[in-house]
């Protein structure tokens, strides 16, 4: 079915400046950029839930293994194996399409010519209409690189003479965004992106990220005015 869902009343709070909607045009690419595996269900699993549900193509690209986020023993290679197992897991529980493993290190990613290229590529490829990345302030420093290296390649791409130009839709991970510029109520796919969180048990051994994904897409829900019925929803904030 071609066309556009309207599933939900579009709400613009903070003097307009937030734009509030799950409406989603159905058949597009969308691309995710992911630091770690569980950044993107943390920033963008409701979102990705919804651009499924629609008939939406997700690659998700995992920029690193997370090998650092998992105490030794194992090996750095078994961190690597036990992190991508999960994030393949995830992915197949939100109903993302294609998964890409870029390898970089953890803890170490730089947006340099070599990294820059290999996003271009990838958005050359794919040619999204849809990019998730995290935003510029976020708290880890991978994240902001990301973040850099889809800004440079998108400016690399605007000199080109076509005419793509790709929404970017940039999330939140370990720093609240100051002034969103688009939030998507996902109360109807919350379950599904805490099932896809629950597949990175690595990770919530050791910090309860789904209380705190939780509490910041309520919060999104609380002030960004989303409701089910009487009851306050939940929602995931963007920047751009
Ligand atoms: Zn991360």
């Amino acid at each position: 079915m071609q066309g556009v869902l309207k599933t939900l009343v579009v709400a613009l709070l903070f003097g307009g400046s937030a734009y509030c909607s799950n409406e989603v045009e159905e058949g597009k690419k969308i691309l995710v950029l992911s630091p770690h595996p569980d950044d993107d269900v943390l920033g963008c699993g409701g979102a990705i839930a919804h651009h499924v549900a629609s008939g939406d193509k997700v690659t998700t690209v995992y920029v690193t293994s997370g090998e650092m986020g998992i105490a030794e023993p194992p090996g750095p290679q078994m961190r690597a194996k036990i992190r991508e197992q999960e994030g393949s897991r995830a992915s197949e529980i939100l109903g993302v399409q294609h998964t890409q493993f870029l390898r970089l290190p953890d803890g170490h990613v730089q947006a340099n010519n070599y990294t820059v290229s290999f996003i271009e590529n990838i958005i050359t490829r794919e040619r999204p209409a849809i990019i998730y990345a995290p935003h510029d302030d976020d708290g880890h420093n991978d994240h902001r690189e990301v973040c850099k290296m889809v800004r440079i390649a998108l400016d690399r791409l605007s000199h080109r003479s076509d005419s793509y130009v790709p929404t970017l839709r940039l999330y939140e991970v370990w720093t609240p965004l100051a002034a969103p510029t688009y939030v998507e109520d996902i109360s109807d796919v919350m379950e599904t992106k805490m099932a896809a969180l629950a597949a990175h048990a690595s990770q919530l051994a050791g910090i309860a990220y789904d209380e705190g994904v939780a509490g910041l897409n309520r919060y999104r829900g609380v002030v960004h005015g989303v409701h089910i019925g009487s009851q306050i929803g939940y929602a995931e904030a963007f920047g751009e």
